[in-house]
Parts: structure tokens; C-alpha cells; sequence
């Protein structure tokens, strides 16, 4: 369900207060989920430049190529009454920047740019205007974006009932004799099946490669005993992600530890979960993951942060890792994912996406989180 205008003219004028609240002139955000966030479309990036300007003291406006001024036809921006100044390949897009910065007024010094803006159009935009510092927009957006509202909370619900049922069906692909790829494959086509738009990853680590943790694919081939880390997810129409793990064994795992192992590792997810609430920091959530695994003799194996902020990124703010000292509020999204891995033998992954509430924490997969024994 598209968002209603108002999420976009509320988003703009929240941007530029707090645009000026960091002290930058203005921001400049090419095609990008942060695009789709302030306008509804995401456009697509490469060598023309396509870029939002939004001056700190003056009304937004959107620098595109002429020959995709049709493709905002029925898009948010008209709707919004935006301004488009259109370019033609004869002319240069980073002056024309340069000169709806000007129109605005006072001088910008210091201007923030898109974190996912390609270096050509960050290079260019530097030469066009030598004496503007450049920041990344994140400094501005990520702490609006990382505070969802309950739209967006609503979208990542879907997308989170979406990857369930994906899950939901694995014990049919995951069988002995096939590869991790063609599991895969089958995988990606129920991804969209289930209501994303594209399968955007689709991890399955079999045996020692469980101990990979991004762990693509490969032609291994599935045996009996083997512990199998299957990490998915997509984003759905509404631009928002899907993100979740589970741990499958085919019949009883080879290794007579994994069933001690993974115990410990639920145990820590389970923690972590429980240990989120408005007030907690990042890195308390963080440091509850790795109690349990700590104490069991297995915290150098728990290789990575406890989780990632999701929304129209897959990976974004807030970061759950040692050293975030961020106070969660609530709308703020994110996984709790802690993993152990023994390399050469077999890995395992609990990752659910959770939302902070009023009161305390809501999981958004609801899958069943043990060790799943599949029939052989
Ligand atoms: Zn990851
Ligand atoms: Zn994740
Ligand atoms: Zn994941």
C-alpha cells in the first residue's frame, strides 16, 4: 500500500529541520532507498545524475535527466507539487545543482550527501562547488529513518508473515542428494512467490559452510547429518525488507555437539529478545547475546554484531553491536541474529526481526526457533 502524500510532506519538513539542526546548508540525494523514503520512488542510479536538493532554508527540488521526467508521471513527486528542473545531455547537471543551491539564498558551506551516492556524481558535485564541505546525509536521515512509524511498522510485518511462510515450506527443497544452489533456487522462486518483489538474498550454508556466515550458495550436495543455515529475505512492494534465519538439520546432525551448541544459541536469541526495551542501549541487547555464548565456551565463535536496523535498506541503523551506546525508543527495527561457527565442521544462525514497543519488544517471525530436524 503506497504511503499517503502527507508521510512525504511530513518527512521533507522534518528533513530540513533537522538538515539545520546539523548545521548543513542543504542535502543532496540521488536514486536510493533514502530517495524512496522523503518521495516515494526510488529511481534508478547511474552515469545521468538524478538528485533531491533539499536547501536547509528554501524548498526542495528534483534535478533529473529530461528523458526520465516521464517516469514521474503518477509518482508522489507531481503530486507533491515539487519543483523538477529537468537537464538535457548537452548540459551539465552538476552546475544546474549548483545554481538551484544558489536560488535558495544564503551560501552552502556544508552540504550532505547521499551515503549511496555513486563517487562520479560525489566527485563532480565537489568540483562544481570547491568551497562546500561534504557530509554524508546519514548524519541527517538515518536518525529519521531508524524511528519508524506505524506504517512502516506495518509494512515490515508483512514482509516478516512473507519470509515465515517461505520457511514455512523448506522441509521440501531441503532433501539429501540436492545442492545448496538448486534448494536455492526454489527458495528465491517462493521469496517472490510469497509477496516480495525479488528475492535479494537467499543464503543456504550446508555442513562447513554453515560456518560461513555469508555464506552465498555453492554445488555442494546436501547429506545426512548436515546442519544447514538458511538466511533469506526480500523486499516487498512497499520497498520494505524481509530478514530471517533458521537452522535445519537433515535427520540427526552428524556433529555430536550441534544439538549442545545450538541449545546455547537459542538460548542467547531468546536473551537478547528479551533483553530489548525502550531505554536499553544497542549494546546491552549486544552484550545479553553474548552472555549465554560466553559462558558456555563459545564467545569467540560468535563472529559478528547481534543484529542490523532494517526498513527500505536491508542493513541500516541501528547497528547492534559492542560500543553502540544508542537508547532504543520505540518503532526502532532491527534483527537479533547471534550465530556460532566451527569452521571446517558446522554452523548455526537464530535471526528474527523485532520491533521496540511502548512497553517493551514484538517479534515479527514467528517461526519455531529449534534446532528443525528434518525427515531423511
Ligand atoms: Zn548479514
Ligand atoms: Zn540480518
Ligand atoms: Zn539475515
Amino acid at each position: 500500500m503506497p504511503a499517503p502524500l502527507e508521510t512525504f510532506t511530513a518527512r521533507l519538513a522534518r528533513t530540513r529541520d533537522a538538515t539545520r539542526v546539523a548545521g548543513l546548508d542543504a542535502l543532496l540525494i540521488t536514486p536510493s532507498p533514502d530517495l524512496r523514503y522523503l518521495l516515494g520512488v526510488a529511481g534508478a542510479s547511474h552515469e545521468r545524475l538524478t538528485c533531491l536538493v533539499l536547501p536547509a532554508d528554501g524548498d526542495p527540488v528534483l534535478v533529473v535527466p529530461a528523458l526520465e521526467r516521464p517516469g514521474l508521471d503518477g509518482t508522489p513527486v507531481l503530486a507533491l507539487g515539487l519543483e523538477i528542473a529537468e537537464w538535457t545531455d548537452e548540459q551539465d547537471p552538476y552546475a544546474l545543482v549548483t545554481a538551484v543551491l544558489r536560488r535558495a539564498g544564503s551560501p552552502v558551506t556544508r552540504a550532505g550527501v547521499g551515503d549511496a551516492m555513486p563517487a562520479a556524481h560525489v566527485l563532480a558535485l565537489r568540483d562544481a562547488q570547491p568551497a562546500c564541505e561534504q557530509k554524508l546525509a546519514s548524519t541527517v536521515l538515518a536518525q529519521l529513518r531508524m524511528r519508524k512509524d506505524s506504517a512502516e511498522i506495518a509494512a515490515l510485518t508483512v514482509a516478516g508473515e512473507a519470509i515465515d511462510r517461505v520457511h514455512a515450506r523448506m522441509g521440501k527443497w531441503l532433501r539429501i542428494g540436492r545442492t545448496e544452489a538448486q534448494v536455492a533456487a526454489d527458495v528465491a522462486a517462493a521469496i517472490v512467490e510469497e509477496g516480495h518483489t525479488s528475492a535479494a538474498f537467499v543464503i543456504v550454508g550446508s555442513g562447513p559452510n554453515g560456518a560461513s556466515p555469508h555464506h552465498d550458495v555453492s554445488t555442494r550436495v546436501l547429506a545426512p547429518g548436515d546442519v544447514v543455515v538458511v538466511d533469506i529475505g526480500g523486499p516487498t512492494p512497499d520497498g520494505y525488507f524481509s530478514d530471517c534465519t533458521r537452522t535445519y538439520s537433515l535427520g540427526e546432525p552428524a556433529d555430536a555437539d550441534a544439538a549442545a551448541g545450538y541449545a546455547v544459541l537459542q538460548a542467547a536469541q531468546d536473551a537478547a529478545v528479551a533483553a530489548v526495551a525502550p531505554g536499553v542501549t544497542a549494546e546491552q541487547v549486544d552484550a545479553a547475546a553474548r552472555m549465554p555464548i560466553t559462558n558456555a565456551g563459545f564467545g569467540e565463535r560468535f563472529i559478528h554484531r547481534t543484529g542490523h536496523g532494517i526498513g527500505l535498506d536491508v542493513h541500516e541503523q541501528p547497528y547492534i553491536v559492542a560500543g553502540n551506546d544508542l537508547v532504543l525508543e520505540p518503532g526502532m527495527a532491527f534483527s537479533i541474529e547471534p550465530g556460532i561457527y566451527f569452521r571446517g565442521h558446522w554452523g548455526a544462525r537464530i535471526e528474527d526481526i523485532v520491533v521496540v514497543t511502548d512497553s517493551g519488544v514484538t517479534r515479527l517471525n514467528h517461526r519455531p526457533r529449534d534446532l528443525a530436524i528434518l525427515p531423511v
